[in-house]
Protein backbone atom coordinates (compact mmCIF):
# COMPACT_ATOMS: atom_id res chain seq x y z
CA UNK A 1 0.00 0.00 0.00
CA UNK A 2 1.25 3.15 -0.62
CA UNK A 3 2.20 6.14 2.28
CA UNK A 4 0.59 8.84 3.70
CA UNK A 5 2.80 12.05 3.37
CA UNK A 6 5.27 12.57 6.26
CA UNK A 7 3.36 15.54 7.53
CA UNK A 8 0.45 13.33 8.11
CA UNK A 9 2.67 11.54 10.96
CA UNK A 10 2.57 15.26 12.41
CA UNK A 11 -1.32 15.73 12.11
CA UNK A 12 -3.22 15.02 15.27
CA UNK A 13 -6.88 15.34 16.14
CA UNK A 14 -7.69 17.87 18.53
CA UNK A 15 -7.50 16.60 21.88
CA UNK A 16 -10.64 18.56 22.68
CA UNK A 17 -12.83 16.71 20.35
CA UNK A 18 -11.65 13.64 22.23
CA UNK A 19 -12.88 14.44 25.48
CA UNK A 20 -16.38 16.00 23.90
CA UNK A 21 -16.88 12.63 21.80
CA UNK A 22 -16.09 10.41 25.30
CA UNK A 23 -19.28 12.35 26.84
CA UNK A 24 -21.37 12.42 24.48
CA UNK A 25 -20.93 8.30 24.31
CA UNK A 26 -21.66 8.15 27.75
CA UNK A 27 -24.80 10.38 27.44
CA UNK A 28 -25.84 8.05 24.51
CA UNK A 29 -25.30 4.80 27.20
CA UNK A 30 -27.86 7.10 29.71
CA UNK A 31 -25.34 8.55 32.08
CA UNK A 32 -26.43 11.89 33.71
CA UNK A 33 -23.19 13.71 32.03
CA UNK A 34 -22.84 17.77 32.07
CA UNK A 35 -20.25 19.00 29.72
CA UNK A 36 -17.85 22.08 30.62
CA UNK A 37 -15.67 20.69 27.76
CA UNK A 38 -15.79 21.71 24.37
CA UNK A 39 -15.75 25.63 23.61
CA UNK A 40 -19.27 26.11 22.11
CA UNK A 41 -21.22 29.59 22.53
CA UNK A 42 -24.57 27.22 23.11
CA UNK A 43 -26.88 30.37 21.61
CA UNK A 44 -28.61 30.67 18.31
CA UNK A 45 -28.06 34.19 15.92
CA UNK A 46 -30.77 36.96 15.90
CA UNK A 47 -33.71 35.78 13.93
CA UNK A 48 -32.13 39.12 11.28
CA UNK A 49 -29.24 36.38 10.10
CA UNK A 50 -31.48 33.48 9.40
CA UNK A 51 -34.17 36.15 7.52
CA UNK A 52 -30.81 37.29 5.00
CA UNK A 53 -29.68 33.18 4.64
CA UNK A 54 -33.19 32.76 3.78
CA UNK A 55 -33.10 36.16 1.32
CA UNK A 56 -29.97 34.97 0.34
CA UNK A 57 -31.09 32.02 -0.78
CA UNK A 58 -33.91 33.15 -2.82
CA UNK A 59 -31.73 34.50 -5.20
CA UNK A 60 -28.29 32.56 -4.64
CA UNK A 61 -26.24 33.45 -7.84
CA UNK A 62 -24.67 29.80 -7.86
CA UNK A 63 -21.86 31.23 -8.79
CA UNK A 64 -18.05 31.29 -7.54
CA UNK A 65 -17.53 34.21 -5.54
CA UNK A 66 -14.45 36.41 -4.22
CA UNK A 67 -11.44 34.64 -3.05
CA UNK A 68 -10.76 37.26 -0.80
CA UNK A 69 -14.54 37.73 0.26
CA UNK A 70 -17.31 39.56 -1.13
CA UNK A 71 -17.09 42.90 -1.14
CA UNK A 72 -19.91 43.89 0.83
CA UNK A 73 -18.62 41.31 4.06
CA UNK A 74 -15.35 43.46 3.82
CA UNK A 75 -17.24 46.38 4.06
CA UNK A 76 -19.15 45.08 6.95
CA UNK A 77 -15.76 43.75 8.51
CA UNK A 78 -14.12 47.02 8.30
CA UNK A 79 -16.93 48.41 10.02
CA UNK A 80 -16.93 45.73 12.48
CA UNK A 81 -12.96 46.35 13.61
CA UNK A 82 -13.77 50.45 12.73
CA UNK A 83 -15.71 49.88 16.04
CA UNK A 84 -13.46 48.32 18.67
CA UNK A 85 -10.47 51.71 17.31
CA UNK A 86 -8.81 49.36 14.58
CA UNK A 87 -9.49 51.79 11.65
CA UNK A 88 -7.30 52.94 8.79
CA UNK A 89 -7.43 49.16 7.01
CA UNK A 90 -9.30 49.06 3.76
CA UNK A 91 -10.30 45.79 1.65
CA UNK A 92 -6.93 44.93 0.50
CA UNK A 93 -5.81 44.79 4.06
CA UNK A 94 -8.47 41.89 4.43
CA UNK A 95 -9.16 38.44 3.71
CA UNK A 96 -11.69 36.21 5.36
CA UNK A 97 -11.36 32.37 5.52
CA UNK A 98 -14.22 29.05 6.71
CA UNK A 99 -13.61 30.25 10.37
CA UNK A 100 -9.99 31.66 11.85
CA UNK A 101 -8.88 28.22 12.41
CA UNK A 102 -8.67 28.20 8.45
CA UNK A 103 -7.00 31.91 8.41
CA UNK A 104 -4.63 30.86 11.35
CA UNK A 105 -3.69 27.59 9.27
CA UNK A 106 -3.78 29.75 5.99
CA UNK A 107 -1.31 31.76 7.85
CA UNK A 108 1.12 29.44 9.08
CA UNK A 109 1.36 28.17 5.51
CA UNK A 110 2.22 31.75 4.00
CA UNK A 111 4.60 33.02 6.36
CA UNK A 112 6.63 29.89 7.85
CA UNK A 113 8.90 28.24 5.67
CA UNK A 114 9.59 24.51 7.27
CA UNK A 115 12.27 24.83 10.14
CA UNK A 116 10.85 28.32 11.00
CA UNK A 117 10.21 29.43 14.56
CA UNK A 118 7.01 30.38 15.84
CA UNK A 119 6.66 31.70 19.36
CA UNK A 120 3.60 32.14 21.21
CA UNK A 121 2.73 31.39 25.45
CA UNK A 122 1.62 29.15 27.37
CA UNK A 123 -0.98 27.89 27.93
CA UNK A 124 -2.14 27.69 24.13
CA UNK A 125 -5.12 27.27 22.10
CA UNK A 126 -4.45 23.61 21.19
CA UNK A 127 -4.82 23.88 17.57
CA UNK A 128 -1.66 26.76 17.69
CA UNK A 129 0.77 23.61 18.25
CA UNK A 130 -0.97 21.12 15.70
CA UNK A 131 -1.04 23.60 12.72
CA UNK A 132 2.87 24.41 13.81
CA UNK A 133 3.50 20.85 13.66
CA UNK A 134 1.53 20.29 10.21
CA UNK A 135 3.74 22.30 8.73
CA UNK A 136 6.78 21.62 10.21
CA UNK A 137 8.00 25.15 11.82
CA UNK A 138 9.84 24.99 15.44
CA UNK A 139 8.16 26.02 18.06
CA UNK A 140 8.87 28.88 20.96
CA UNK A 141 7.40 28.45 24.33
CA UNK A 142 6.90 30.71 26.62
CA UNK A 143 5.44 29.12 30.02
CA UNK A 144 2.89 31.58 31.77
CA UNK A 145 1.87 29.40 34.69
CA UNK A 146 -1.24 30.43 37.11
CA UNK A 147 1.52 32.09 39.03
CA UNK A 148 1.93 34.76 37.00
CA UNK A 149 -1.62 34.83 36.40
CA UNK A 150 -1.15 33.11 32.97
CA UNK A 151 0.00 35.94 31.43
CA UNK A 152 3.50 36.56 29.33
CA UNK A 153 5.93 39.52 30.68
CA UNK A 154 7.73 42.21 28.76
CA UNK A 155 10.93 40.21 29.65
CA UNK A 156 9.68 37.10 28.72
CA UNK A 157 8.68 38.66 25.29
CA UNK A 158 11.80 40.63 24.39
CA UNK A 159 13.98 37.16 25.41
CA UNK A 160 11.62 35.00 22.70
CA UNK A 161 11.94 37.72 20.32
CA UNK A 162 15.78 37.83 20.60
CA UNK A 163 16.04 34.77 19.34
CA UNK A 164 14.23 36.06 16.02
CA UNK A 165 11.56 33.93 15.48
CA UNK A 166 9.36 34.01 12.21
CA UNK A 167 6.26 34.62 13.87
CA UNK A 168 5.16 35.45 17.10
CA UNK A 169 1.19 34.43 17.96
CA UNK A 170 -0.79 36.31 20.67
CA UNK A 171 -4.24 35.03 21.92
CA UNK A 172 -6.31 38.01 23.91
CA UNK A 173 -8.20 37.16 25.70
CA UNK A 174 -7.17 33.99 25.96
CA UNK A 175 -8.49 30.35 25.11
CA UNK A 176 -8.37 28.15 27.63
CA UNK A 177 -7.50 30.89 30.71
CA UNK A 178 -10.26 33.52 29.71
CA UNK A 179 -7.40 35.96 30.92
CA UNK A 180 -7.14 39.36 29.27
CA UNK A 181 -4.55 41.76 29.21
CA UNK A 182 -4.70 45.61 30.59
CA UNK A 183 -3.97 48.56 28.54
CA UNK A 184 -0.83 49.23 30.78
CA UNK A 185 0.24 45.38 29.79
CA UNK A 186 -0.70 45.78 25.82
CA UNK A 187 1.56 48.80 25.57
CA UNK A 188 4.76 47.05 27.63
CA UNK A 189 4.13 44.29 25.36
CA UNK A 190 4.21 46.94 22.17
CA UNK A 191 7.14 48.71 23.47
CA UNK A 192 8.80 45.12 23.48
CA UNK A 193 7.72 44.10 19.94
CA UNK A 194 9.00 47.41 18.05
CA UNK A 195 12.43 46.59 18.57
CA UNK A 196 12.29 43.51 16.61
CA UNK A 197 11.23 44.48 12.90
CA UNK A 198 11.60 40.79 11.38
CA UNK A 199 9.16 38.90 13.20
CA UNK A 200 5.67 39.34 12.10
CA UNK A 201 2.91 39.04 15.04
CA UNK A 202 -0.36 36.94 14.83
CA UNK A 203 -2.89 38.59 17.03
CA UNK A 204 -5.62 36.13 17.64
CA UNK A 205 -8.23 38.33 19.18
CA UNK A 206 -11.35 36.22 18.68
CA UNK A 207 -12.73 36.78 21.84
CA UNK A 208 -12.36 40.82 21.68
CA UNK A 209 -15.98 41.27 22.01
CA UNK A 210 -16.41 39.16 25.10
CA UNK A 211 -15.04 40.83 27.80
CA UNK A 212 -16.10 41.29 31.47
CA UNK A 213 -16.02 44.40 34.17
CA UNK A 214 -15.97 47.29 32.17
CA UNK A 215 -12.47 45.87 30.23
CA UNK A 216 -11.55 47.11 27.32
CA UNK A 217 -10.51 45.84 24.62
CA UNK A 218 -6.75 47.00 23.30
CA UNK A 219 -4.67 45.77 20.22
CA UNK A 220 -1.19 46.36 19.93
CA UNK A 221 -2.02 48.70 16.75
CA UNK A 222 -3.51 51.06 18.13
CA UNK A 223 -0.77 51.35 20.82
CA UNK A 224 1.67 51.61 18.48
CA UNK A 225 0.46 52.35 15.01
CA UNK A 226 4.33 51.35 13.80
CA UNK A 227 3.20 47.70 13.99
CA UNK A 228 0.51 47.94 11.65
CA UNK A 229 2.99 46.39 8.69
CA UNK A 230 3.92 43.06 10.99
CA UNK A 231 0.60 42.42 12.96
CA UNK A 232 -2.19 40.16 11.40
CA UNK A 233 -5.39 40.93 13.24
CA UNK A 234 -7.93 37.41 13.13
CA UNK A 235 -11.20 38.04 13.99
CA UNK A 236 -14.18 35.34 13.89
CA UNK A 237 -18.02 35.15 14.31
CA UNK A 238 -17.91 31.76 15.36
CA UNK A 239 -17.91 32.88 19.98
CA UNK A 240 -19.43 36.61 19.29
CA UNK A 241 -22.21 35.66 17.57
CA UNK A 242 -23.25 32.00 17.90
CA UNK A 243 -21.99 30.69 14.49
CA UNK A 244 -19.31 28.18 15.29
CA UNK A 245 -21.00 26.22 12.54
CA UNK A 246 -21.21 28.66 9.94
CA UNK A 247 -17.17 29.06 9.70
CA UNK A 248 -16.48 32.52 8.69
CA UNK A 249 -13.54 34.32 9.96
CA UNK A 250 -11.43 37.06 9.35
CA UNK A 251 -7.90 38.82 9.17
CA UNK A 252 -6.98 42.62 9.13
CA UNK A 253 -3.35 42.93 7.97
CA UNK A 254 -0.66 44.27 5.71
CA UNK A 255 -1.59 43.98 2.26
CA UNK A 256 1.23 41.33 1.32
CA UNK A 257 -0.36 39.42 3.92
CA UNK A 258 -4.03 39.42 3.33
CA UNK A 259 -2.79 38.84 -0.84
CA UNK A 260 -1.16 35.57 0.37
CA UNK A 261 -4.26 34.51 2.46
CA UNK A 262 -6.31 35.03 -0.78
CA UNK A 263 -4.10 33.34 -3.03
CA UNK A 264 -4.25 30.24 -0.46
CA UNK A 265 -8.16 30.75 -0.47
CA UNK A 266 -7.64 30.27 -4.51
CA UNK A 267 -6.28 27.24 -4.25
CA UNK A 268 -8.47 25.14 -1.97
CA UNK A 269 -11.83 26.98 -0.90
CA UNK A 270 -12.53 29.16 -3.71
CA UNK A 271 -14.77 31.36 -1.94
CA UNK A 272 -17.13 31.73 1.26
CA UNK A 273 -20.89 30.67 0.22
CA UNK A 274 -23.36 33.30 -0.94
CA UNK A 275 -25.62 32.36 1.94
CA UNK A 276 -23.21 31.98 4.52
CA UNK A 277 -21.87 35.66 3.36
CA UNK A 278 -25.28 36.96 3.94
CA UNK A 279 -25.90 35.79 7.16
CA UNK A 280 -22.65 37.43 8.21
CA UNK A 281 -23.13 40.32 7.02
CA UNK A 282 -26.44 40.29 8.70
CA UNK A 283 -24.32 39.78 12.34
CA UNK A 284 -22.36 41.94 11.75
CA UNK A 285 -24.30 45.27 10.82
CA UNK A 286 -27.32 43.96 12.51
CA UNK A 287 -29.04 44.53 15.95
CA UNK A 288 -26.12 43.78 18.38
CA UNK A 289 -28.23 42.66 21.12
CA UNK A 290 -28.11 38.97 20.85
CA UNK A 291 -24.24 38.99 21.75
CA UNK A 292 -24.27 41.88 24.37
CA UNK A 293 -27.11 39.70 26.39
CA UNK A 294 -25.11 36.86 26.14
CA UNK A 295 -21.35 38.29 27.42
CA UNK A 296 -23.97 39.63 30.58
CA UNK A 297 -24.66 36.29 31.15
CA UNK A 298 -21.27 34.67 30.51
CA UNK A 299 -20.00 37.71 33.22
CA UNK A 300 -22.81 36.36 35.52
CA UNK A 301 -21.51 32.66 34.79
CA UNK A 302 -17.95 33.57 35.46
CA UNK A 303 -18.95 35.03 38.66
CA UNK A 304 -20.89 31.73 39.31
CA UNK A 305 -17.59 29.53 38.25
CA UNK A 306 -15.25 31.63 40.46
CA UNK A 307 -17.40 31.49 43.49
CA UNK A 308 -16.40 27.51 43.67
CA UNK A 309 -13.23 27.83 42.73
CA UNK A 310 -12.15 29.97 45.08
CA UNK A 311 -14.32 27.56 47.83
CA UNK A 312 -11.67 24.77 47.00
CA UNK A 313 -8.92 24.55 49.00
CA UNK A 314 -5.82 24.31 47.04
CA UNK A 315 -7.23 25.52 43.78
CA UNK A 316 -5.48 28.76 42.04
CA UNK A 317 -7.43 30.08 39.57
CA UNK A 318 -6.60 33.47 38.26
CA UNK A 319 -10.02 35.46 37.41
CA UNK A 320 -10.68 35.46 33.98
CA UNK A 321 -12.58 38.60 32.52
CA UNK A 322 -13.21 37.48 29.15
CA UNK A 323 -14.09 34.54 26.71
CA UNK A 324 -16.37 31.64 28.63
CA UNK A 325 -13.38 29.67 29.93
CA UNK A 326 -11.57 28.91 33.12
CA UNK A 327 -8.52 27.30 34.45
CA UNK A 328 -7.77 26.57 37.29
CA UNK A 329 -4.48 25.00 38.64
CA UNK A 330 -5.61 21.21 40.70
CA UNK A 331 -1.95 19.83 40.40
CA UNK A 332 -3.08 20.10 44.92
CA UNK A 333 -4.79 17.17 43.50
CA UNK A 334 -2.16 14.88 41.97
CA UNK A 335 -1.06 12.33 43.91
CA UNK A 336 -3.99 11.84 45.98
CA UNK A 337 -7.10 9.38 45.35
CA UNK A 338 -10.91 9.25 44.66
CA UNK A 339 -12.75 6.38 45.35
CA UNK A 340 -9.36 4.15 44.82
CA UNK A 341 -8.63 5.60 41.63
CA UNK A 342 -4.89 7.28 41.98
CA UNK A 343 -5.03 10.82 40.49
CA UNK A 344 -1.27 11.38 38.72
CA UNK A 345 -2.01 14.11 36.49
CA UNK A 346 -4.51 16.00 34.56
CA UNK A 347 -5.75 13.51 32.65
CA UNK A 348 -6.09 11.21 35.76
CA UNK A 349 -8.07 13.64 37.23
CA UNK A 350 -10.37 14.61 34.14
CA UNK A 351 -10.80 10.43 33.56
CA UNK A 352 -12.08 10.04 37.21
CA UNK A 353 -14.15 13.21 37.40
CA UNK A 354 -15.75 12.10 34.16
CA UNK A 355 -16.56 8.57 35.39
CA UNK A 356 -17.66 9.23 39.08
CA UNK A 357 -19.35 12.60 38.67
CA UNK A 358 -20.19 12.84 34.97
CA UNK A 359 -18.69 15.91 34.29
CA UNK A 360 -16.82 16.68 31.26
CA UNK A 361 -13.46 19.56 31.45
CA UNK A 362 -10.32 19.31 29.18
CA UNK A 363 -6.78 17.96 30.63
CA UNK A 364 -4.68 21.30 30.75
CA UNK A 365 -2.09 19.11 29.20
CA UNK A 366 -4.33 19.71 25.76
CA UNK A 367 -3.04 23.31 26.22
CA UNK A 368 0.68 22.88 27.23
CA UNK A 369 -0.33 23.36 30.86
CA UNK A 370 -0.53 19.65 32.87
CA UNK A 371 -1.28 21.20 35.95
CA UNK A 372 -4.67 23.05 35.10
CA UNK A 373 -8.05 21.63 33.52
CA UNK A 374 -10.41 24.03 31.39
CA UNK A 375 -14.14 24.71 31.84
CA UNK A 376 -15.95 26.07 29.36
CA UNK A 377 -18.92 27.51 31.00
CA UNK A 378 -21.41 27.65 28.19
CA UNK A 379 -23.87 24.92 29.32
CA UNK A 380 -27.59 25.46 29.59
CA UNK A 381 -27.07 28.09 32.98
CA UNK A 382 -29.43 25.47 34.83
CA UNK A 383 -26.40 22.82 34.46
CA UNK A 384 -23.94 25.15 35.61
CA UNK A 385 -24.60 24.77 39.67
CA UNK A 386 -25.23 21.10 39.62
CA UNK A 387 -21.88 20.74 37.64
CA UNK A 388 -19.85 23.30 39.33
CA UNK A 389 -21.10 21.18 42.85
CA UNK A 390 -20.32 17.95 41.51
CA UNK A 391 -16.19 19.15 41.15
CA UNK A 392 -16.98 20.55 44.13
CA UNK A 393 -17.68 17.32 45.76
CA UNK A 394 -15.11 15.59 43.91
CA UNK A 395 -12.56 17.31 45.75
CA UNK A 396 -13.84 16.74 48.81
CA UNK A 397 -13.86 13.01 48.95
CA UNK A 398 -9.91 13.28 47.30
CA UNK A 399 -7.98 10.73 50.23
N1 LIG B 1 -8.74 31.03 18.01
C1 LIG B 1 -9.11 30.71 19.26
C2 LIG B 1 -8.34 31.27 20.40
C3 LIG B 1 -10.20 29.85 19.46
O1 LIG B 1 -10.58 29.55 20.71
C4 LIG B 1 -10.91 29.34 18.35
C5 LIG B 1 -12.08 28.41 18.49
N2 LIG B 1 -12.06 27.55 19.54
C6 LIG B 1 -10.47 29.73 17.07
C7 LIG B 1 -9.39 30.57 16.94
C8 LIG B 1 -11.16 29.23 15.83
O2 LIG B 1 -12.41 29.77 15.66
P1 LIG B 1 -13.25 29.52 14.33
O3 LIG B 1 -14.51 28.82 14.77
O4 LIG B 1 -13.52 30.87 13.77
O5 LIG B 1 -12.44 28.67 13.42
Amino acid sequence: MPQLARRMSRAKPSAIMAVAEKAKRLKSEGRDIISFSIGVPNFLPGEHVYAAAREALAKDSGQYGSNRGSDALLDAFLAHIGKIGLTGYARVNCATGIGAKHVIYNLAEALLDEGDTIAFPVPYWTSYMDIAEIVNAKVELLPCPASQDYKMTPAQLDAALAKKPKVFLFNNPSNPTGMVYTRDEIVALADVLVKYPDTWIISDDIYNRMLFDGLEYVNFVQVHPELRDRVIFIDSLSKTYGMPGWRVGFMAGPESVAKAVTTMNSNHITNIPEIVTAAAIAALTGPQDVPTQKNAEFQAKRDQVMAVMDAIPGVVCPRPQGAFYVFPDISCAFGKSHNGTKIADDVDFCNALLEAKGVACVPGSAFGEPRALRISYTCPTPQLAPGLARIQEFFAELA
